[in-house]
């Protein structure tokens, strides 16, 4: 099973980046190209059926597997960034993290109205970077058709915040 896979390469580090904080480092699998690939699959596996446009990835691990993801699929990928990293014309959205605050750009381009979006990142801790990811997307128009992420921490109660948006929440494994 990829869930047990994941569950051995996945590394706990206690009290990063901020004390009382067990931070979920993925950089252990990324050098396993095979396994790299068996989560691609799987994640595609997930979304058999849904209609999608692109995929929003946000900063910066999102990046990783929603590119893979966007290319094995081929469609388009966006980024969405910290503020400030974007070149081109942006909106913004602040939210608060599971440690501090934040603020996310997109580009104003990034999409053709009535897109349909996945948007994929890392880990779904709070939800707040993915609520503000949404909040981004719908204010240029596009829906969102559903969350994908490698990681999602289930006792932080995220995916009720998320379900406004849509309903498939996906996540390869789960605490
Ligand atoms: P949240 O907005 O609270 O859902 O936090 C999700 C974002 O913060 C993702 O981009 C994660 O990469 C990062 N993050 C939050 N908590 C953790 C954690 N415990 N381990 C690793 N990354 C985390």
């Amino acid at each position: 099973m990829i869930q047990d896979k994941l569950k051995l390469e996945i590394r706990d580090i206690v009290d990063f980046p901020k004390p009382g904080i067990v931070f979920k480092d993925i950089t252990p699998l990324l050098k396993d190209a095979a396994l790299c690939s068996e989560m691609v699959d799987a994640i595609i596996d997930q979304l058999q059926g849904i209609e999608i446009d692109a995929i929003a990835g946000i900063e910066s691990r999102g990046f990783l597997f929603g590119f893979l993801l966007a290319n094995r699929l081929d469609l388009p990928f966006i980024p969405i960034r910290k503020q400030g990293k974007l070149p081109f014309k942006t909106v913004s959205e602040s939210y608060a993290l599971e440690y501090g605050q934040a603020t996310i750009e997109i580009h104003e381009d990034a999409f053709e109205k009535g897109s349909r979006i996945l948007v994929h990142d890392d880990l779904l801790a709070t939800g707040g970077t993915v609520v503000a990811a949404s909040k981004l997307i719908e204010r240029l128009g596009g829906e969102i058709v559903a969350y994908s992420f490698i990681i999602s921490l289930d006792f932080l109660k995220a995916k009720g915040r998320l379900s406004r948006f849509s309903d498939n929440i996906f996540s390869l494994v789960s605490y």
